[in-house]
């Protein structure tokens, strides 16, 4: 070994699901199968070159503009980032110093392990229950800080608002942040609940439901302080990360409601029909509040049918992981692409 590897940061990375380069059903990344706002094509179509020429407004100004009234909070409330992934690191990077571990659910977004990681933060997880719901009562012990997505992936299971409150309010002394890359297809929002409580930072980003996961924006709101310390981090690290197109295409899209809840309707109710069409094909389906549907079948190898599904060009997730092995996370994609995924498992169990 050479002298220097002892002073290099080693770390595990994250694997990010699959990109493939050919046209295939893609239903691995819980990315929208539906184009973003008219609005942000109009603005990808005028854009001047020569503008590139220029630094971005630090500030990401009119995205924050457009993301504080939209939730009906200060602009000092509101924090942007190249998606919920920057945001995130940011959060662990400035939020999570203790030297009492952070606690986690077990089975959750793989990156928080990774960020754990890379920052030297201390760990802890904690289990799911049976039926892979977070245990609240988990989370009233000393930690360092707490993160939980709801809903959470790749379960897809939404958490009652009260239950998050509960969460929140046991752990006044750390900062609690609630991942909400999926609550547009689920439920209410603990966006609410930042005015009343100071430890509570909310995540959410433009990748899923505002189908914009190319652009890679990502967006935390809390109160002004905690808002002041991740900017102090952000401009510490980089301060020129938003680019103008991501700026002014992600406020076009906050300001289109009308098309984004259009978007969400046509998304939940495939949902709806697709966890019907599983169970008739005698898979056990979670009952996802998500893009995203977690399903196992009694019968046939989840491994095998992930290998199956993608010779077909059909890609879904699965992990080779404890607890999680028989399952798969099917993407909610169009109508039409589910009707060629379920043609396909009607061939494959025939
Ligand atoms: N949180 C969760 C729970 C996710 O599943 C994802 C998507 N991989 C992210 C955050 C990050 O998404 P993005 O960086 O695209 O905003």
């Amino acid at each position: 070994m050479k002298s220097f590897e002892k002073n290099i940061r080693k770390v595990e990375p994250y694997v990010p699901g699959e990109q493939p380069r050919q046209k295939v059903i893609k239903l691995n990344t819980n990315e929208n199968p539906y184009p973003p706002a008219p609005g942000v094509k109009k603005i990808l179509e005028n854009m001047d070159a020569d503008r590139l020429r220029l630094y971005p407004d630090p500030t990401s100004g009119e995205l924050i503009k457009a993301l504080a009234k939209y939730y009906g909070v200060g602009e000092d409330q509101v924090f942007a980032g190249v998606g919920s992934d920057d945001v995130l690191s940011m959060c662990f990077l400035t939020f999570f110093n203790s030297e009492k571990p952070i606690l986690f659910p077990d089975i959750t977004y793989s990156f928080y392990k990774v960020w754990a990681g890379l920052y030297r933060i201390p760990y802890e997880c904690c289990a799911l229950d049976g039926n892979f719901r977070i245990v609240k009562e988990d989370y009233y012990r000393e930690n360092g800080g707490v993160i939980f997505p709801n809903p959470n992936a790749p379960t897809g299971l939404y958490q009652e608002l009260g239950d998050v409150e509960d969460i929140i309010r046991n752990n006044q002394d750390v900062i609690v942040i609630v991942d909400e890359a999926y609550v547009d297809f689920a439920g209410k929002s603990a966006v609410g609940l930042v005015d009343k409580y100071d430890n509570l930072i909310v995540v959410q980003t433009f990748s899923k439901a505002r189908s914009m996961a190319g652009m890679r924006i990502g967006y935390a709101i809390s109160n002004p302080l905690l808002i002041r310390y991740l900017n102090d981090a952000k401009y510490s690290f980089n301060s020129y990360t938003m680019n103008p197109l991501s700026i002014a295409c992600g406020a076009e899209a906050v300001r289109d409601r009308a098309y984004f809840e259009e978007g969400l309707r046509k998304i939940t109710e495939t949902r709806e029909w697709a966890k019907e069409q599983l169970s008739g094909l005698g898979f056990s389906c979670l009952d996802s509040k998500a893009n995203f549907i977690f399903a196992t079948h009694p019968q046939y190898d989840a491994g095998e049918l992930f290998k199956a599904l993608k010779e077909k060009g059909i890609y879904v997730r699965h992990w080779d992981a404890e607890r999680i092995s028989q399952y798969l996370r099917i993407t909610v994609g169009t109508r039409e692409e589910m009707e060629i995924f379920f043609d396909f498992l009607r061939r494959y169990m025939k």
